[in-house]
């Protein structure tokens, strides 16, 4: 089993901004409030994909943020939600917060979502704080930031694909074609750790893991060579893929091969013959290809396998092996290894306070920080709601209790991002 891991950072949308305006009439000098609400903040969201085997995509992209909400606008025009961001991740991905390592998810089947942060909420346009004593609220209520976490993907990869044949049919060298389709994976992690192993990708959402399975020769299903390791990798798979030097370069005769080895599949386990979805004709480069091929489908007969003729000399029918053996995983559900921890809430890990310090130097206590700034600028001192709606804001976000921590009495003085006034 090979380990598969990316660390990402995530950071949902934050909430737009209420609007501050006036409705402005012909012969009505000045209207009333009607500032509308700012958007909700887009959040990011996992989903479980069957078509994704790996985590490759994370490992070049690290930073995921979701779209802000739109701040409100005049004639009680609400701003547009920020768009939610759905990232795609292997069925059989678990994901642990960073710093813990506690796992908050474990995406088991193709589909399921799991809400890692959310958008934060849009703020209230002035319309909403009109009351008989105010009739022009001057005021309205900023969006929310957004949450952020740092988290861990992990997935436990198995091969979805097994390549089987005699050696020196090729596999190998299939294995090597296929899967440095993109040479940036060069240096992928697990191609040092198995060089048996490799990653196909088809496109930005479809890959699959492939495995050449080496050395299922004669014998080995008694145990001459081949361990259990082997058999636990060739029974996880969802589809085989049988590779025959069809020019029989070997002086080997296709037909004969592969007989044999489906006999050596059968005495693994009865349901590994099945499992061959694609028989590959491959060589078809060496003289004799032609006429062994039409020879083995003449003997073969009838087959649900498909066959596909190759060169991987000359890489002539990689393509359509490919789409072949994509095709095959179609619907056909991950083999998915145990996992038995404990999931923890991810909301333990976020403060309502973030982001906001509280700190005492001398006779004055400082609170500095984005959410406390937006406040401040929508503060107007002169408007008794809002201060009070200022107030009221510092108590929600549990500043005032990070203050009373910090034992003020009368003396001292409370600077909010530079709005300063005394403890009473
Ligand atoms: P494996 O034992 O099944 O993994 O086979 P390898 O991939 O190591 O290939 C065995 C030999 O066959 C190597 O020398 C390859 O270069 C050669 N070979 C593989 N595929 C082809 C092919 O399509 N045409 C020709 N001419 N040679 C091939
Ligand atoms: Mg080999």
């Amino acid at each position: 089993m090979f380990i598969d891991k990316a660390s990402i950072q995530l950071k949902a949308g934050r909430g737009g901004d209420g609007a501050i305006s006036w409705r402005r009439e012909a012969f009505i000098p000045s209207g009333g409030p009607d500032g509308g609400d700012g958007g909700r903040g887009g959040s990011i969201y996992f989903v479980a994909d069957n078509n994704v085997a790996t985590l490759l995509d994370f490992k070049y992209k690290r930073t995921y943020k979701a779209e802000s909400g739109m701040n409100g606008m005049g004639k009680k025009m609400a701003g547009k939600s920020g768009q939610d961001l759905y990232l795609k991740v292997p069925v059989g991905t678990v994901i642990r917060e960073k710093e813990s390592l506690l796992p908050i998810a474990d995406l088991t089947e193709d589909g399921e979502t799991f809400l890692a942060v959310k958008g934060g909420r849009g703020g209230k346009g002035n319309t909403h704080f009109k009351n008989s004593v105010r009739q022009a609220p001057r005021f309205a209520i900023p969006g929310q930031h957004g949450q952020e976490l740092e988290v861990i993907l992990e997935v436990k990869l198995i091969a979805d694909v097994g390549l089987v044949g005699l050696p020196n049919v090729g596999k190998s060298t299939i294995l090597s074609i296929l899967s440095n389709a993109r040479p940036k994976i060069a240096n992928y992690h697990f191609t040092t750790l198995s060089p048996n192993l490799g990653v196909v990708d088809i496109d930005h959402d479809l890959s699959f893991v492939l495995a050449d399975i080496p050395g299922l020769v004669e014998g080995a299903s008694s145990g001459a060579g081949l361990g259990d390791d082997f058999l636990r990798h060739i029974e996880r798979t969802r589809v085989l893929v049988h590779v025959l030097d069809m020019a029989g370069s070997e002086g080997r005769d296709p037909y004969q091969d592969y007989l044999l080895i489906q006999e050596e599949l059968a005495s693994y386990n009865e349901a590994l013959p099945d499992r061959v979805k694609i028989i590959v004709a491959n060589k078809m480069d060496l003289p004799g290809g032609e006429e062994g091929l039409t020879r083995f489908k003449e003997e073969i007969g009838e087959t649900s396998a498909r066959i596909l003729p190759l060169s991987a000399a000359t890489t002539k029918g990689i393509k359509e092996l490919k789409y072949a053996i994509a095709d095959a995983l179609k619907g056909l559900p991950r083999t998915l290894a145990s996992f038995d921890e404990d999931l923890v809430d991810v909301n333990q890990f976020f403060k309502r306070d973030e982001g906001i310090t509280v700190v005492r130097k001398e006779d004055t206590i400082f609170v500095t920080g984005e959410p406390v700034k937006d406040l401040v600028r929508r503060l107007i001192i002169t408007d008794e709601g809002s201060v009070r709606f200022f107030e009221r804001r510092l108590e929600d976000m549990g500043v005032m209790d990070q203050i009373r921590e910090k034992n003020p009495t009368e003396n001292d003085t409370i600077d909010v991002e530079g709005f300063q006034f005394d403890w009473l």
